[in-house]
């Protein structure tokens, strides 16, 4: 078994670019000819930047559209092995390992999830971990994901054949790549749908939005049975083992009444590292806007320290072009988590800006006006205070010109971070006005951020579009 690590020891900075998560703050690594790739140098850029934050584990999803016989055998596909290639090279020279994740059974761009209850599907799902890690030479860590999306409630399938199926591919894969890691995921309530994600008559595993909720359903017993089975079959996956639990079995990860996942928590960290996989801490999904969430994000490590100590775990992001400052504290939050957030968020700005910087600390929260997923800033101002607020704000970010000192490695410049810290002042500035053009704020917004989904069909789960509705709607209604 590994040896227990000291809190915070593994600090992964987790990017997201999944089909549904495209935006010009993410890199798109899935379609070519598409707006937002990203050159070798630019990757070797990122690294530089979130080593230099103090991560030390680069994480990608290899989302479904790579992960099936296309992404395989497609140019993309192997555009991405070969720019992988790239950044797990230059990570190691950072000191920074790289791990990917993957959903145990989900695959293709419409993000089918097959059965391993069926022998084909279970001869497809080894054949794509297989080769995919033959594609990967040089990963450090392969992560088994349950899904969001996919999971089976199909032939029988519960969370206790997403554990079993995943030991199955664990120990094949370890006699083949002896230095390989893994970590096992029991995201959700927990183990996210197996055995009771719902589907209509005759679903044979094809994503269906309207049943996703279903895969968060909590029921104790199940819970109690799924967290039993895995610490009774923990002891057999390959040695270099970790989990990924977080504090509470919701997606907030609060560790509430039944919900709280803490007590199992310690068991398991008596043999095994528990990594936190808590992706409400830093900027939810699709609410693409520079983020402070420093309070709840200290808070919530401070009490991972107690429930364990939790060896590390996921910082999630998908803008890591726009939200460097979630970014840098997140990484500080594992190295110490008893840190002041507003005092970290000072010697961020400081370095970055310049000894004014400190002057953003106390206005940050002025972007996060959309109340979503891990959002707990409350932000009670009036409409027309408000509106004097962000005003103020864009004064400051205005004034910053010429400041610019990299203390820290900077990616992509300091100047482009300002440029779009100032893009979002003002188009806030502009939407708590008296009386906004609510049509051209669309637009603005829609062509900065997501201006690739008008090259793209309809995805299955198209939430830009809501996202963007929402962010409008939120002014609309504040009087
Ligand atoms: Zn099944």
């Amino acid at each position: 078994m590994m040896q227990p690590c000291a809190f915070g020891s593994r600090r992964i900075y987790y990017n997201n670019f999944a089909e549904h998560l495209q935006n010009a703050y993410n890199p798109n690594v899935v379609y070519p000819g598409l707006p937002n790739r990203w050159t070798d140098d630019q990757w070797r850029g990122l690294v530089d930047m979130i080593a230099g934050f103090g991560f030390n584990v680069f994480e990608f999803w290899l989302v479904p559209r790579l992960f099936c016989r296309k992404g395989l055998e497609s140019d993309f596909g192997r555009e991405f092995a070969r720019q992988m290639g790239v950044v797990i090279e230059h990570a190691h020279r950072r000191g920074v390992q790289v791990e990917f994740i993957a959903g145990l059974a989900t695959v293709g761009e419409r993000w089918d999830t097959l059965c391993p209850q069926l022998p084909a599907d279970w001869a497809e799902i080894q054949y794509l971990w297989h080769t995919w890690l033959d594609r990967l030479p040089g990963i450090d860590i392969a992560a088994f994901g349950p899904g969001d999306p996919g999971a089976c409630s199909r032939h029988g399938c519960s969370a206790l054949t997403y554990i079993d199926r995943s030991l199955d591919l664990a120990s094949q894969l370890a006699d083949r790549h002896p230095q390989l890691g893994f970590e096992l995921n029991l995201w959700g309530p927990p183990v996210f749908g197996w055995g009771i994600i719902t589907g209509p008559p005759g679903w044979a595993g094809e994503f269906i939005p309207e049943h996703q909720a279903s895969a968060w359903r909590f029921d104790k017993r199940r819970a109690d049975e799924t967290m039993t089975h895995l610490l009774r079959r923990l002891p057999e996956f390959p040695p270099q083992t970790c989990v990924g639990q977080n504090l509470g079995f919701n997606p907030d990860g609060n560790p509430l009444g039944d919900e709280d996942a803490r007590p199992w928590i310690h068991e398991i960290a008596k043999t095994h590292p528990v990594l936190t996989w808590d992706f409400s801490l830093t900027e939810g999904e699709n609410n693409v806007l520079p983020h402070y969430r420093l309070e709840r994000l200290f808070q919530r490590r401070r009490e991972e320290r107690a429930a364990a100590p939790l060896a590390g775990g996921i910082c999630f992001t998908m803008t890591p072009l726009l939200n460097q400052l979630s970014l840098y504290a997140s990484a500080q939050s594992f190295l110490n988590p008893d840190a002041d957030p507003s005092a970290v968020a000072d010697r961020f700005a400081t370095v970055v800006f310049g000894p004014r910087g400190h002057e953003l600390t106390a206005r940050w929260t002025l972007f996060e006006v959309v109340q979503d997923w891990g959002c707990y800033v409350k932000l009670e101002l009036s409409r027309s205070e408000y509106h004097r607020q962000v005003t103020d704000l864009a004064d400051v970010l205005r004034s910053l010109t010429g400041h610019e000192p990299a203390a820290l490695p900077f990616h992509p410049t300091v100047s482009a971070y300002r440029q779009e810290l100032l893009f979002f002042a003002e188009f806030l500035h502009d939407a708590s006005a008296p009386t906004p053009d609510y049509d051209t704020l669309w637009q603005r917004y829609w062509k900065h951020v997501y201006a690739i989904y008008d090259h793209l069909p309809e995805h299955v789960d198209p939430r830009p579009r809501a996202a963007t509705d929402r962010l409008l709607s939120r002014f609309k209604t504040w009087v």
